[in-house]
């Protein structure tokens, strides 16, 4: 099927593509050939203004009187018409992202089930009431936090753009969603079918643009009431600085250096082609790769032997031969950022046993690789590499691999692989992360919160309680008495 190569994408407002006021459309390129693939709106301040706008008279309207059950409706008609289109946007992402289609289509499968786990949980809002004595009643109301700016990056923009979206929209708000400027393609088209299949005009808008002037505008706009960010660390902090203008909601999905703790007791055939799909999957350009491999020094040479030989056969290629399991890089800048970290990690006194070297040719590939012989404290163990490079560091017992897993900012992951189940269960207590795996590499699941400690982050996503981020907790008191009151006693 073909997709919309050459195609011209305008900005998504009001339920409709439109024509930007910034007057700019730039060409986006296909990462794996660099080949052109779309044209596409940039969207300016007075485009940010106008999708606002259209978000509030939504609330005002429209979808803020659409009743929860229509909601739930309307959440699964979305959830069929991706999933009904999916060919279509597992070409479109693959091609735009660089990423291999296997893993796009995963992606897709999960981003449907989110919509539908998100229909569901809508039955869960509701407030309480409890006795507070006399004869006073008390309930509380749980209300729409408002017009929400959602900010989200390039590495995930279909999946990231759902886990996004869906919370928001069953909890009742309107949403303004600026992806990055080079992955606006699916959010654009998953608009459209929201639109298609019904949303109101004004629900969803997409505002593709730069980060420093387009997206720090919405997130500054006055009439914006939550931001939900998906990004690095580092602009993570600038959003929260520039939410405190208004005192916006805030929740922050950032960067991480997840470790993978191999034990000697680990079942290493599991453990090994576990650890490099964890590190791999998507070139290494998730938040959530473990791309610090802490192994038991009594296992380390071996493993660090045996996760180079299935670095080395992993198909790395083509983002839409069906047997590529490792796509493209983002861009031929990121690769180079990512092989400067490797050429970092060399001078430190890193190994490097697999990869290393980039790819020549258009598209912006690198290898698999695997730096070995890595202290903890190396800037490759502490820095995001965003790229398929694992480093693997050594651990002399339980207490060393807890110490080393938590000497880092950063807290979104960790799996720990052993074959003790009560030491698993004790890991998991230790390590400060949002989500610890035992015994399983799988990251991302409907209705199992998602999110980070310390610099990667707070506030939850793909849970129950990320409805709470998109609410607004109202507390009513009512008198039942008959005995007027006159607290003054005039
Ligand atoms: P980034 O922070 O550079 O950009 C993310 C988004 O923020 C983009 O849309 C960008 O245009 C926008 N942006 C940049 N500056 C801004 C500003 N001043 N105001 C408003 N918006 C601004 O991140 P990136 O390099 O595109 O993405 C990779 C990062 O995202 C990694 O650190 C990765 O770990 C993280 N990430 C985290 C999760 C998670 O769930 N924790 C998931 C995916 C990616």
């Amino acid at each position: 099927m073909a997709v919309a190569t050459g195609r011209e994408y305008g900005l998504f407002i009001n339920g409709e593509l439109v024509e930007p006021e910034s007057g700019e459309i730039r060409d986006l390129v296909e990462p794996a050939s660099g080949e052109p693939l779309a044209r596409a709106a940039m969207a300016g301040p007075e485009d940010v203004d106008r999708a606002v706008a259209a978000a509030r008279a939504a609330l005002a309207g429209a979808w803020g009187k659409t009743p929860a059950t229509e909601r739930s409706r309307l959440l699964h008609a979305l959830a069929d018409a991706i999933s009904a289109n999916r060919k279509e946007l597992a070409e479109l992402e693959a091609r735009n992202v660089g990423k291999a289609i296997s893993s796009v289509k995963a992606e897709l499968a999960q981003a449907t089930e989110n919509f539908r786990f998100y229909a569901s949980a809508i039955a869960t809002i509701a407030g309480r009431s409890s006795p507070i004595g006399g004869s006073l009643l008390f309930y509380s109301l749980k209300e729409p936090v408002g017009v929400v700016g959602q900010v989200v990056p390039w590495n995930y923009p279909l999946m990231m753009s759902t886990w996004k979206l869906a919370p928001a929209l069953a909890a009742g708000c309107t949403v303004v969603l600026k992806p990055d400027p080079a992955t606006p393609l699916t959010a654009l088209r998953i608009a459209e079918l929201a639109s298609e299949v019904g949303f109101p005009e004004g629900t969803i808008n997409i505002v593709p643009g730069d980060g420093p002037t387009t997206g720090a505008h919405l997130v500054r706009h006055p009439d914006v009431d939550k931001v939900a960010f998906t990004g690095s660390t580092k602009t993570g902090g600038e959003i929260m600085r520039l939410c405190a203008e208004t005192v916006k909601r805030v929740s922050l999905e950032l960067g991480g250096k997840s470790p993978n703790l191999v034990f000697a007791d680990a079942n290493l055939e599991d453990a090994i082609p576990s650890a490099a799909w964890s590190i791999y999957y998507s070139a290494g350009q998730s938040c959530e790769a473990r791309s610090r491999l802490l192994v038991e020094a009594s296992i380390y040479d071996d493993v660090v032997s045996q996760v180079a030989e299935k670095a080395q056969a992993l198909k790395v290629g083509d983002p839409l031969d069906p047997e590529t399991q490792v796509g493209s890089l983002i861009s031929a800048a990121h690769r180079d950022k990512v092989h400067g970290f490797v050429e970092e990690g060399r001078g430190e006194g890193a190994e490097v046993v697999a990869g290393g070297e980039p790819g020549d040719g258009p598209g912006a590939f690198y290898p698999p690789t695997v730096l070995a012989k890595v202290d903890n404290r190396m800037v490759v163990a502490q820095e995001e590499i965003f790229g398929p490079v694992v480093t693997v560091i050594p651990f002399e017992d339980e207490r060393d691999a807890i110490r080393i897993a938590n000497d880092t900012k950063y807290g979104l992951f960790a799996t720990v692989w052993t074959g003790d189940p009560a030491r698993g269960h004790r890991v998991a207590a230790r390590i400060k992360a949002g989500q610890v795996g035992v015994n399983m590499p799988y990251t991302a699941f409907p209705g199992i919160p998602f999110g980070g400690y310390k610099q990667s982050g707070f506030g939850r996503e793909l849970g129950i309680e990320t409805l709470d981020l998109y609410l607004e907790n109202k507390s009513v008191l009512v008198s039942t008495g008959t005995k007027p009151y006159n607290p003054f006693g005039l």
